[in-house]
């Protein structure tokens, strides 16, 4: 069979990839081997309850724009639901703390959090940022870069941040976004994070009203098809096929051969599998170390509050960072709150039986919301995963793949170098990126992925760029 671009994998790359080509007019063929699209940002319904239930609870930013876009193509931008009363609650030691980003020019917006933060850390302790934040403010991504051989815990010492300032908020930041501890994450990784929060004053989170599968991933298979391309699920690649050093197309596990440019969106283990092994990227993708998750959906009698959303600092002698209660996000949703929680990086619980973590789970959420109680319980399911994003140790932001590989080969997928961490916005703009390569090696060059937002304010003014 013969396309004009086939994409391996159906997550939020292939899919962004996929309908960015198919509205070009290209015959495009998806390629992926669960039986489901969405891949890590998927979808089912709670077999006993019948309620949408993502693999994890997954957050929007506003700020990524490649993934709104991708939305907005397929027509469901409406069912995000914008949380912009304030950025978060932060439950800290039984304290509700709500962190609100001000109108003051970048990075002076978090100054109004000021006496909300002080019970928790002390002042010295959170002016010792001071002087990092000056320095990672004016510099380029090639200084951030250039820091990727260390690790964020041994830079932020080094940079003079007082230790009870990392305990308290490095050491979160580092696991809700970057999804791995601080003493083992790429310092890159971190301050580039770091950038981004110094240089944009209007932050909102974003929660899906409905499934991630029924977000984007079924209505990016029907645009694909209604633009004359074919999605196959339940047949995955096992092999590229080349030919004096191009490749021209890839071999599936029925053993049939599909030739065309391919665009490979499939997680680091996959494309070690696929790619040759003399290629660097290969040997880059077999040590991308996965991050996994434990994420859990519990079933109340009754409403537990009117929050959408709150985090608990990270500590490794608890579970749970953040929290949804989807009957406050989701429209028409049922009486009682459906909490959907996740345990990040979360090998202390491998070993616990699910009774156990929903147990500790419930008493996590009643530190919050005092009225849960496991009689009031009326199911729960845990979802166990093995990777959520790949860690960002030292040395991983320098090996993330460019989209050109080979003469034939894109690269596409949320470990792509984005200029962004792991996650759906980078899996959007990436699948951008290779639609754009794609479409160039085809004589057909165009614009589509859109650029990662520069800093503003004062931060702005400082001239830094984070990529
Ligand atoms: C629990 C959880 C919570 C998360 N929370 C957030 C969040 O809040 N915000 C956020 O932005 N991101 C979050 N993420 C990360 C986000 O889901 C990922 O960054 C994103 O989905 C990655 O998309 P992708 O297309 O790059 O890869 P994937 O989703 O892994 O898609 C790759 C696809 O390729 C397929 N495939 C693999 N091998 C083959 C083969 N040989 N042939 C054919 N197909 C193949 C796979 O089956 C899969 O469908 C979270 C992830 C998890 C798991």
């Amino acid at each position: 069979m013969q396309a004009d671009v086939i994409v391996v994998g159906a997550g939020v790359a292939g899919l962004s990839c996929a309908t960015y080509l198919a509205q070009t007019g290209l015959r495009v063929l998806v390629l992926e081997e669960s039986a489901v699209p969405g891949g890590r940002a998927r979808s089912w319904a709670d077999p006993r309850m019948g309620d949408a239930v993502d693999i994890g609870p997954h957050v929007l930013l506003n700020k990524y724009a490649n993934m709104r876009a991708l939305l907005s193509r397929l027509g469901t931008a409406d069912q995000v639901c914008w949380h912009t009363e304030e950025l978060l609650t932060v439950l800290d030691k039984h304290r509700h703390i709500h962190v609100r980003l001000g109108r003051a020019p970048a990075p002076l917006h978090y100054l109004r959090n000021l006496f909300r933060i002080l019970p928790s850390v002390p002042l010295h302790a959170l002016l010792s940022n001071v002087p990092l934040a000056w320095r990672t403010a004016r510099a380029s991504w090639a200084d951030i870069r250039a820091l990727d051989d260390r690790t964020g815990l041994d830079y932020l010492l080094a940079s003079g941040v007082d230790r009870r300032f990392i305990d308290w908020f490095w050491a979160s930041a580092s696991m809700a976004l970057l999804n791995v501890p601080v003493e083992q994450c790429s310092a890159a990784a971190l301050m580039r994070v770091f950038a981004h929060m110094l240089g944009h004053n209007d932050v909102a989170f974003g929660f899906p009203k409905v499934g991630l599968s029924e977000l984007y991933a079924w209505p990016a298979i029907a645009q694909v098809e209604r633009h004359g391309g074919q999605v196959r699920l339940g047949c995955g690649v096992r092999a590229l096929v080349a030919e004096q050093g191009k490749v021209v197309g890839v071999r599936t596990g029925e053993g049939m051969r599909m030739l065309g440019p391919v665009v490979m969106a499939v997680p680091p283990a996959a494309a070690s599998a696929l790619l040759p092994a003399a290629l660097p990227l290969a040997g880059a993708a077999a040590r991308l170390e996965p991050s996994p998750y434990i994420s859990c959906y519990l079933w109340f009698r009754r409403r537990l509050s009117d929050a959408r959303f709150w985090a608990r600092p990270w500590s490794p002698r608890e579970f749970n960072t953040d929290f949804y209660d989807l009957a406050n996000i989701r429209d028409g949703a049922a009486q009682g709150s459906i909490v959907a929680t996740n345990i990040i990086w979360s090998h202390r619980a491998h070993g616990m039986a699910d009774e156990d973590i929903v147990a500790a789970t419930v008493r996590e959420i009643r530190d919050f919301a005092p009225s849960a109680s496991p009689g009031d319980l009326v199911h729960a399911a845990v979802h166990r995963i093995p990777m959520s994003v790949p860690c960002a140790l030292p040395g991983m932001e320098t090996a993330r793949p460019a989209t050109r590989q080979l003469p034939g080969l894109f690269v596409a997928g949320d470990w792509a170098d984005t200029g962004l961490p792991f996650c759906m916005e980078s899996a959007s703009r990436a699948g951008a990126l290779a639609a754009e390569a794609s479409l160039e090696s085809l004589g057909r060059p165009r614009r589509l992925a859109l650029p990662v937002p520069a800093p503003g304010g004062i931060t702005g003014m400082l001239g830094g760029r984070t990529c």
